[in-house]
């Protein structure tokens, strides 16, 4: 019934049909393979086995070979599944890799990156290395991505980017080089585009966008370079890669339900051209839109072109006094759902709107939305 709606939301998001219908099959009753229908069913239902067992293990390992053969993740990185959300990684990360009297350098493209910052911030008070935001896009409404400093800070640690700014809408067309190990934030344009990733030293995701459900966080990380780190004293096992790394990313109970969508998905990316193809698409869907607001003298595009994210594509009425605007877009976002486009409301610290427009959303739904917005301009 829901495949009627066409679904724009930032994440949680839309995953492929199919997916959803091996995952509620798996639900059921696992099969010894997930993808197929060829397995033999097990007798159990996926959320009741042990992470521990054989029937788990292989779909552990599936999907960390996946990571690597359609990610393009090096082999000589780890691959993690953990929990805790990207949000996690923004504690662990400084918890990890900042190092005392060095200088953890950080790029503010929007709230994400932000809110990584803060975290970096925070511990530095008690761990004594320095932070440094080396470039920002603040100043302009984080409207586009800024050109980094020909020279790091001396004694930088790392250098953390946000590949892709889901909130105000603008993406790095390819990660930047540095002088210093790059940690990227991937959560919402990972496996969209080849944009560099396999430059990452780090690198983590929130699965809920390209790869699957909420609850799994992707990480990644170059293991010769982990293993040369200095321990970090009193942070505790649980919030060291270390520790997870050394139990094969078992250490504790994994969410073993988003483990496998995050298997199917990957799996459905790849029996969909993988990524190259991916791009292709994703690049045809935001193009029409920007077009399309390009256009418009109603909709105006909030990302400045050369940044624009062809993930999360974000607009804000016009051709109204300020007070007059906000009802606009209200009448406008009602509009849309009624007419069957759900999730196009911005989010609430920027409003306007926004199209997130991820790997599994149909090219046919970017088409029939900008009909829309057209006809809706037509008959102001
Ligand atoms: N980074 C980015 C780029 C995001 O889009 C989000 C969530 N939308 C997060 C981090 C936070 O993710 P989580 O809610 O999984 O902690």
């Amino acid at each position: 019934a829901a495949s009627r709606i066409y679904n724009f939301s930032a994440g949680p998001a839309i995953l492929p049909p199919e997916v959803f219908e091996r995952a509620a099959s798996a639900v059921r009753e696992l099969r010894t393979n997930a993808h197929a229908d060829d397995g033999e069913g097990i007798g159990l239902s996926l959320l009741e086995i042990s992470h521990r067992g054989a029937d788990f293990a292989a779909i552990h390992a599936k999907a960390v070979a996946l990571v690597h053969e359609v990610l393009g993740v090096p082999e000589s990185c780890e691959v993690l599944l953990l929990q805790g959300g990207a949000s996690l990684q923004f504690a662990m990360i400084p918890l990890n890799f900042a190092v005392p009297k060095r200088v953890a350098c950080y790029v503010d493209t929007g709230a994400w990156s932000a809110k990584a910052i803060k975290e970096s911030v925070t511990l530095a008070e008690t761990r004594g290395h320095e932070t440094a935001v080396i470039a920002s896009s603040k100043a302009s409404g984080y409207d586009h991505i800024p050109a980094l400093p020909e020279a790091l800070p001396a004694a930088s640690s790392y250098v953390h980017v946000t590949s892709n700014n889901t909130i105000f809408g603008t993406e790095f067309e390819q990660l930047p080089d540095v002088d210093a190990p790059l940690f990227v934030d991937a959560s919402s344009n990972i496996g969209s585009r080849p944009f560099g990733l396999e430059r990452a030293t780090l690198g983590y995701a929130g699965a809920q966008k390209n790869l699957g459900p909420s609850g799994v966080t992707l990480v990644w990380y170059q293991r010769e370079w982990a293993a040369q780190q200095p321990s970090p004293a009193g942070v505790p096992g649980i919030l060291r890669y270390a520790t997870h790394a050394a139990k094969g990313g078992l250490y504790n109970t994994p969410n073993t339900f988003g483990v496998l969508v995050l298997q199917l998905v990957l799996e459905w990316v790849r029996d969909n051209g993988g990524v190259t193809a991916m791009a292709t698409r994703n690049q045809g869907k935001a193009d029409a839109l920007y077009a399309a607001l390009d256009a418009s003298s109603l909709f105006t595009a909030k990302a400045k072109p050369g940044s624009r994210s062809r993930m999360n594509v974000v607009w804000t009425l016009g051709g109204a006094p300020d007070d007059e605007r906000e009802a606009l877009t209200k009448r406008f976002v009602t509009a849309a759902a009624a007419a069957g486009f759900a999730g196009l409301k911005g989010h609430r610290s920027v409003g306007g709107c926004r199209a997130s427009i991820y790997n599994a959303f149909p090219p046919e739904g970017v088409t029939a939305l900008c009909e829309f917005m057209r006809e809706f301009e037509r008959t102001q």
